[in-house]
């Protein structure tokens, strides 16, 4: 049986000091969802878990005093989320997301910052956020430091998080006249992981598309932005011949590999195929 300690500090000092030491084993903690699973799968050999829960500045969400973004604290859990109406309102594909993200339990303890923190490229929630232009506070120590989310994740499993920083919240930008979508692909169960997930967000004027962010997750090492495809559909309409393009040149950017949820071939048939399909949805939207 494996024995060992779990602290659930205060405050930040304190949970600075617990988790100071230069010992693999000893780790912060979310939800612990993501923990567990490496301890029952032996990858991780905890010394010291040290919670995050019952520090007051990492809970919570709200929307700033001037109304321009929502700010979610690092702990707070995916049913919070799903069930804010401040979140209905403004970020509905979020809200929509957690329909097949897990089941109840996971999302009733599993909390945003462990999320980013994991770096698992298959989670469905760091491409929405990438695509909302969401940023993430990291504090430590030795102060603060703010970024945009996409520049957490550096690869499969890696991240910019440095020894001794804990996310503490992320903020979500109110943009006027955005609206987004996430499309999670499946090619086993619907409640699998995906095989790819894309993230839209997507500035419409009169039928013209301003701005636009794409992001792709699941299929590369870390969700990646397609500025390629971004390119095509900057400027103009969304007409039959552009999404075309869009799908040709989100394929030629980024390189898929095969894995046990499909070949690199039928993955980017589904890039092309579902790419079109979500900005169909959010400009139907
Ligand atoms: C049965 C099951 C099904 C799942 N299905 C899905 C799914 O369909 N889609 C999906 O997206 N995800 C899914 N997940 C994954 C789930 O989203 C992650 O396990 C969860 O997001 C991790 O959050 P957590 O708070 O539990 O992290 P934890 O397990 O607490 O921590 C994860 C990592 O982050 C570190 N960490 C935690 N908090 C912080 C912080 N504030 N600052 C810095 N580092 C931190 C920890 O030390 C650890 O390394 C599933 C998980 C389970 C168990």
């Amino acid at each position: 049986m494996l024995s060992f300690e779990l602290c659930e500090p205060h405050t930040l000092e304190d949970a600075f000091d617990l988790l100071g030491h230069d010992d693999p084993g000893v780790r912060p903690m979310g939800g612990g969802t993501a923990l567990m699973l490496m301890m029952k799968a032996q990858m991780f050999k905890p010394m010291r878990l040290v919670s995050l829960r019952r520090i007051a500045p990492f809970s919570g969400l709200a929307l700033s005093e001037d109304g321009a973004r929502l700010r979610i604290g690092a702990m707070a859990t995916f049913s919070e989320i799903e069930h804010s109406d401040v979140v209905r309102r403004h970020f509905p594909a979020v809200v929509q997301a957690m329909k097949t993200l897990a089941n109840v339990r996971v999302r009733n303890v599993a909390s945003v910052g462990g999320n980013l923190a994991h770096a698992d490229p298959h989670l469905d929630l760091p491409p929405l956020w990438m695509a909302h232009d969401a940023t993430a506070r990291l504090v430590s120590k030795n102060g603060e430091r703010v970024i945009p989310v996409a520049e957490i994740f550096r690869g499969y499993y890696e991240t910019s998080i440095s020894d001794g920083e804990l996310i503490s919240e992320i903020c979500v930008p109110l943009r006027e006249g955005w609206r987004s979508t996430y499309a999670k692909i499946t090619t086993r169960a619907i409640h699998d992981w995906p095989a790819l997930g894309i993230a839209v967000s997507l500035q419409l004027e009169g039928g013209v598309v301003r701005d636009l962010r794409i992001v792709l997750s699941a299929a590369l090492d870390k969700p990646t932005r397609l500025r390629a495809a971004e390119e095509v559909l900057r400027g103009g309409e969304v007409d039959e011949v552009r999404l075309r393009r869009a799908g040709e040149a989100a394929v030629a950017e980024v390189e898929i590999h095969s894995d046990s949820r499909g070949s690199a071939s039928y993955k980017n048939h589904l890039l092309r195929v579902h790419l079109a399909r979500a900005l169909q949805s959010v400009i139907g939207g």
